[in-house]
């Protein structure tokens, strides 16, 4: 069999400028599918209504064009609602989703922190109990398919079951092998979250990890490069794809940058954004310098 051509992905959020952090990922992901002579796409991640702007979207772009990285080919995220319902409507199927009506008080009083290394530096999902859980086999038909009539036009929150206290296991090309375990480093997740509206055409939008996998196979991504604070979404993203009957990327997860305080480099640091050092009168040779 050959193997497919390289394809990667840039896959910023619209919620805040750019800053060092990201391009530094950002130009890992270049470089290597410009070494690979492969074809890279530049994936909008505009589904947070409340933190997405057009704006972000529009200064992220002139950014990496500035910085001298380029893509074959966009999409965004916000016009590919029916492809991301359709996975929710095949986890439902096979009795691999669940509609979940816990709220986020529910959610705070019951859930826990995962098992957490304190090295770790996710932005992580907490523990679900599994109160909205189906007892039950998975292949529970009645079940789904009574609930997949509900999700034509999904009203709920949704969260995909994973199996029990199972090891998954990777080989990241930069940080090494990986293993996490469900039930203990995470649980059931979001795949679908309710609509903020109770206008009826409001259907709620896919989890970033259910977006996420939808567009890597779809787009046909053989190597995903991000930040490391992903690792973990990685082993939840790798369960969607056996579920779905996608094939697994390799993953590549860059080093976060820190601060001179040693923190994470995050959108709010604005100092560190790449307009405000640009308008420091930085070149985009210095930047990538610093890397
Ligand atoms: N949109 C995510 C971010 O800005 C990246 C997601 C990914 O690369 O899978 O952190």
């Amino acid at each position: 069999m050959s193997t497919p051509p390289y394809t990667g992905r840039l896959a910023p959020s619209p919620t805040g400028l750019l800053h060092l952090g990201h391009a530094r990922t950002f130009f890992i992901a270049h470089q290597r599918a410009r070494a690979a002579n492969g074809t890279l796409y530049l994936r909008d991640e505009d589904l947070d209504p409340q933190r997405s702007r057009p704006n972000f979207s529009i200064a992220m772009r002139e950014d990496l064009l500035w910085l001298g990285l380029t893509w074959d080919a966009e999409l965004r995220q916000s016009d590919r609602l029916p492809l991301y319902l359709a996975a929710l409507h095949q986890l439902l199927a096979a009795g691999l989703a669940y509609p979940c009506s816990c709220s986020r008080r529910d959610l705070a009083l019951s859930a826990h922190a995962p098992h957490e290394d304190p090295a770790a530096e996710s932005d992580d999902e907490l523990l679900y109990n599994n109160r909205c859980r189906p007892t039950g086999p998975v292949a529970n038909l009645s079940g789904p398919a009574a609930d997949l009539s509900n999700a034509r036009r999904p009203r709920r929150t949704y969260r995909f079951r994973t199996p029990d206290h199972t090891p998954i296991s990777f080989t990241d090309l930069h940080a090494g092998p990986q293993t996490f375990t469900t039930s203990t480093d995470f649980g059931d997740f979001l795949i679908w979250r309710k609509p903020l509206t109770s206008n009826p055409s409001d259907i709620g939008l896919p989890s970033y990890q259910l977006a996420c996998v939808v567009d890597d196979a779809l787009t046909h991504i053989t190597e995903v490069v991000r930040g490391r604070d992903l690792l973990k979404s990685t082993a939840r993203q790798i369960l969607l794809q056996r579920a779905l009957g996608y094939s697994t990327p390799t993953y590549f997860h860059c080093d976060l940058m820190r601060d001179s305080d040693g923190l994470r480099l995050a959108k709010r640091h604005d100092a560190l954004a790449l307009r405000t050092l640009r308008a420091n009168g930085l070149s985009p040779a210095d930047i990538l310098a610093m890397f």
